[in-house]
């Protein structure tokens, strides 16, 4: 057994590393050499160089943007038993101090540094008198115009080659696309780094998109089955996260609210909060979300459809990082696609971006509309690949299909015959043969297609025009306002040429739960209360309750019911600091419960 196969079960208790890209990584730094990972999120990229740096001798020095976090992963560290600090403009004159001074005696494990500080005058300076043991730069694609997190700072780090040739580093992104990573390396000068890139599949994440009918009530139906858990909701803006948390409340459930038109302190209480509670949902829009590391958010849910197929992997990947089932939770109508192209159209971009910002959308609404196994859809999205996953709602519960090409004719001719301004609600309601107000005045009850397809209901119809959308035979207008035209491609659909294939709606019903988390039902109540004992353990420290154990640890323990010291240390996520912490505690309550 190596060195840090020993560090990896004493010290953090883990029984293997997460794959061969983390051991690889870790043995890479040890050895001193540079590195690249671009892992997904969830997949322990932080133990790549938290590992190495108790072998190697001299502190770790951590780049992070995210000062509000440095203290969460600190404390995580120290509950470890590993010495860890933070380094960034709250800190206080006396902390530095003592930081400085525990690097200058080789007692420091980790240090973590904002970007600023890094580079501000004298510090770089310090380093060269102290021991370091490596350089890790976490959230790599901040220092590339590509990436969707650029900081200038991150521009700066490129120093650390020439100050410090001897000091192995490693840059850490989630960040898949070949522009960013080839960015990194250019930026960062890691052209003789080993680039470890692992898969992209989250296998346990559960995904899930609806239809939306009554959003309040379907995401209550969604909340109820998953109370006790913590979540994150999206909304598109501002108000949506205030009245959807408003709605909430008044259905007698709490809800955080985050967005960045709140007070600065309300916001970060909120963040806090979240962080802190295993049980809280939090209504955010996607200000809310790098770095948001906590490991137990068992769901994340989409009120409002994504920008694109790469933000919605990036925020639903928020979901299950300590690999526990999870889910990802949508639901989406047309108007989703009306509005985002609204927001397109009227942007200030220059039309070349307009044009990929639509092509993105269109790739989402296919995914949306998916026949298939949509964890192909999204790993295709990154030049992966997988075989039907059973763990998504197509697999699950595989759509019905049937020979749409005739319901296509009819919804592709009345547009037409209206004249191509109308949205999808006129356009059921004259298949419909409905004699409202409007179609009397526009004369389109007499039309040919008026009353053609009664034998649907308004809820096929709409199902169908959605699918038409995302395979491009209908479009919506671009001044934004909803109206539907012919897409290129319809007219060897209206000659008969072509068949069109469709899933059939309302089949999809409500996915069965899946349980909580993954302890069986009778253990339930072991599991709760272990939770309890966690919890005021966290709080009695100030800290979240994944740092005292995971989720995972609780069930592993529940599961094996360890009945001494000796057993308990044999359980993951059990180190011997923890041990000697927390094990008797446990102990005692699993005792209790027979
Ligand atoms: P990332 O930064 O890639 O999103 P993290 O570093 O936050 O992921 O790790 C996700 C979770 O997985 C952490 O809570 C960590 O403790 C856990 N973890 C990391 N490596 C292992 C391992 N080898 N075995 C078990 N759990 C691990
Ligand atoms: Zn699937």
């Amino acid at each position: 057994m190596t060195t840090a196969d020993d560090i990896l079960r004493r010290v953090f208790g883990f029984a293997s590393f997460r794959g061969p890209e983390q051991r690889a990584a870790v043995e890479a730094l040890v050895a001193g050499e540079d590195v690249l990972v671009v892992m997904p999120t969830g997949s322990g990229k932080s133990l790549c160089y938290q590992l190495p740096a108790l072998v190697r001798p001299g502190a770790a020095v951590v780049v992070s943007p995210l000062i509000a976090l440095m203290q969460d992963q600190v404390t995580a560290l120290r509950q470890f038993g590993i010495s860890a600090a933070a380094y960034n403009s709250t800190v206080t004159g006396i902390e530095r101090h003592a930081v400085e001074q525990a690097m200058t005696e080789g007692r420091l494990d980790v240090l973590y540094v904002s970007p600023e500080r890094l580079a501000a005058p004298g510090f770089l300076d310090f380093l060269d008198r102290v021991p370091v043991a490596l350089f890790a730069i976490d959230e790599a694609h901040c220092v590339s115009q590509w990436g969707h997190d650029f900081r200038p700072e991150y521009r700066e780090l490129a120093v650390l080659s020439e100050r410090f040739p001897s000091v192995p580093r490693i840059a850490l992104t989630a960040t898949a696309d070949a522009p960013t990573r080839n960015d990194i390396v250019r930026q960062l000068r890691l052209g003789n780094a080993r680039i470890l890139i692992s898969g992209f599949d989250r296998p346990n994440i559960r995904y899930t998109v609806r239809p939306r009918t009554s959003e309040t009530r379907q995401l209550l139906e969604f909340l109820e089955a998953r109370r006790g858990e913590a979540g994150i909701v999206y909304c598109a803006t501002r108000k949506r996260t205030e009245e959807t948390a408003k709605a909430l409340l008044g259905a007698g459930r709490s809800a955080l609210v985050y967005h960045a038109g709140l007070d600065p302190e309300v916001r970060a209480a909120n963040q806090t909060r979240f962080a802190r509670s295993d049980d809280a949902v939090i209504v955010a829009t996607i200000a809310f979300g790098m770095g948001v590391d906590k490991p137990d958010v068992r769901f994340v849910a989409h009120l409002d459809l994504p920008k694109s197929v790469e933000a919605y992997y990036q925020e639903t990947g928020r979901a299950g990082r300590d690999g526990l089932p999870a889910e990802a939770w949508m639901v989406y109508g047309l108007q989703d696609v009306v509005r985002q192209r609204k927001w397109i159209d009227d942007s200030s971009a220059p039309e070349e971006q307009k044009r990929i910002e639509r092509a993105k959308l269109e790739s989402l609404l296919g995914f949306c509309e998916a026949a298939g196994c949509r964890r192909q859809i999204l790993l295709a999205h990154f030049g992966d690949r997988c075989e039907p996953c059973g763990n998504c709602d197509t697999c699950l519960q595989p759509p019905e299909t049937f020979d749409g090409t005739e319901a296509a004719q009819m919804v592709l001719s009345c547009i037409f015959r209206t004249g191509q301004r109308f949205g999808a609600v006129h356009i059921v309601d004259v298949l419909r043969g409905s004699g409202n107000e409007r179609i009397r005045r526009f004369g389109h009850d007499g039309l040919s297609t008026w009353g053609i397809g009664k034998g649907r209901s308004e809820e096929d119809w709409r199902a169908i025009i959605r699918q038409l959308v995302a395979v491009g035979l209908v479009a919506v207008d671009h001044e934004g306002y909803g109206g539907l035209r012919l897409g290129p491609d319809c007219r060897s659909v209206l000659r008969g040429e072509r068949r069109v294939p469709l899933r059939r709606a309302g089949r999809a019903g409500t996915t069965r739960q899946r349980g909580r988390v993954s302890v069986p039902p009778a253990d339930q109540a072991a599991f709760d209360a272990l939770r309890r004992v966690r919890k005021s353990l966290a709080d009695s420290q100030g800290i979240p309750p994944y740092a005292v154990f995971h989720d995972a640890t609780l069930v592993a323990m529940v599961n094996r019911r360890p009945s001494s010291l000796s057993e308990m240390g044999e359980v993951p996520g059990v180190g011997a600091i923890k041990l000697e912490r927390y094990g008797a505690i446990f102990l005692e309550q699993l005792d209790r419960l027979g």
